[in-house]
């Protein structure tokens, strides 16, 4: 028995170093005489935790002091319905980038509440590949224009930042935050569920800036207004406290690892080495064109469907799990997300080449 290389998209696997730092803490919190658990989110000593998070997220991604950070419960799928009630503030419609199965959900969630121009669409051409800037059918009048830079699902990610015209730019960021670095002053509003690249599931982080709080529709929920959790340093009622903890440990580990320079190089060299061997083969396939394809994820087919039980079967005899493919892709998908280390990604490499070389 020992850890598997875990290839879920989400759950996902957490840096080895931080499990065990917090299973060092679990029984007792630096003498506080209980875990971090059993705290009151109110105490000094879990203030002192929330606060660390806070301000390590905010050094690890330079995030400005205009933008405020939120720690939420929720999921991605809630900042669905919170984008457009903050944001909309008196307009009518809101742009979308339709580049996937999360953009789409966040499409019919918007329809709620505004008319969605739908600037970019390619779900014609399966949602294999990114639309160009010049193709974006931009609305000048929009209240914001939502984007999903890294669809999880279909492993295809923008390697461009889309150009609005001064337009509120906001991205559904949960598969790709933290991959590498990048320049928060650009958005509008970031953000993403914590299971993916940040920590255990029940958070939320949100990155809004701040000339964007306070214009929530009259209607709005007061758990719903980003103002609610920005008056309250997110502590507007109980926040989920343990996986806020676990996120400010991973965010301490990404500062060990050299920060998202470093990581981002580590990231890259991941996902180039399995592209190029999925690319080097006559078995293996992966549908996204070469410009769209995501550091994170990483979809790929088998030449004879058929395989695919021996081949996961295999994969899992070696601690290769999660690799099976999203239901409405097929296939196989490796989510190879920062705490997924470089030799589980060769491990995977070897194991296809020798599965093609009995199989293919
Ligand atoms: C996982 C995921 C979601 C859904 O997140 P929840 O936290 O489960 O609501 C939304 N968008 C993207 C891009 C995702 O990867």
């Amino acid at each position: 028995m020992g850890r598997s290389y875990n290839f879920s998209a989400g759950p996902a696997m957490l840096p080895t170093a931080v499990i065990e730092r917090a299973q060092q803490e679990m029984l007792e919190w630096n003498s506080a005489g209980m875990s971090v658990m059993e705290m009151s989110h109110r105490g000094k000593d879990y203030m002192s935790i929330a606060a660390a998070a806070e301000s390590n997220l905010r050094e690890v991604m330079a995030i400005p002091d205009n933008y405020k950070i939120l720690f939420l419960q929720g999921g991605a799928s809630s900042q669905f319905a919170m984008v457009p009630l903050n944001l909309l503030r008196g307009k009518e419609s809101a742009d979308y980038l339709n580049t996937g199965m999360w953009s789409k959900k966040a499409v019919s969630e918007a329809k709620r509440y505004c008319s969605v121009n739908l600037a970019a669409d390619t779900s014609e051409s399966g949602f294999a590949s990114v639309p160009t800037q010049e193709s974006l059918q931009l609305d000048s009048n929009a209240a914001y224009v939502h984007f999903t830079p890294n669809e999880t699902i279909g492993g295809v990610e923008f390697d461009y930042l889309p150009e609005t015209g001064g337009v509120p730019l906001v991205a559904d960021m949960s598969s790709t935050i933290l991959s590498r670095p990048m320049d928060v002053s650009k958005y509008g509003v970031i953000y993403a569920g914590a299971q993916k690249n940040i920590g255990p599931a029940g958070l939320t982080i949100v990155i809004v800036r701040e000339d964007l709080v306070g214009g929530a529709a009259d209607n709005t929920p007061a758990m719903f207004n980003y103002a609610t959790h920005v008056g309250a340093d997110s502590m507007y009622n109980t926040p989920p406290t343990y996986s806020w903890y676990m996120a400010g440990l991973v965010f301490e580990w990404i500062k060990e690892q050299g920060g998202l320079e470093a990581i981002g190089e580590i990231n890259r060299r991941k996902a180039e080495k399995l592209y190029a061997a999925i690319d080097n083969s006559d078995f293996y396939a992966n549908p996204v064109a070469k410009n769209g394809r995501s550091w994170m994820n990483i979809p790929f087919t088998l030449a004879d469907a058929e395989l695919d039980g021996a081949f996961l079967e295999g994969a899992a005899a070696r601690g290769l799990v999660t690799l099976k493919g999203h239901r409405s892709v097929g296939g196989m998908r490796a989510s190879i997300y920062n705490a997924m280390p470089e030799e589980g990604v060769d491990s995977l490499i070897s194991y296809m080449q020798e599965f093609e070389k009995e199989q293919g």
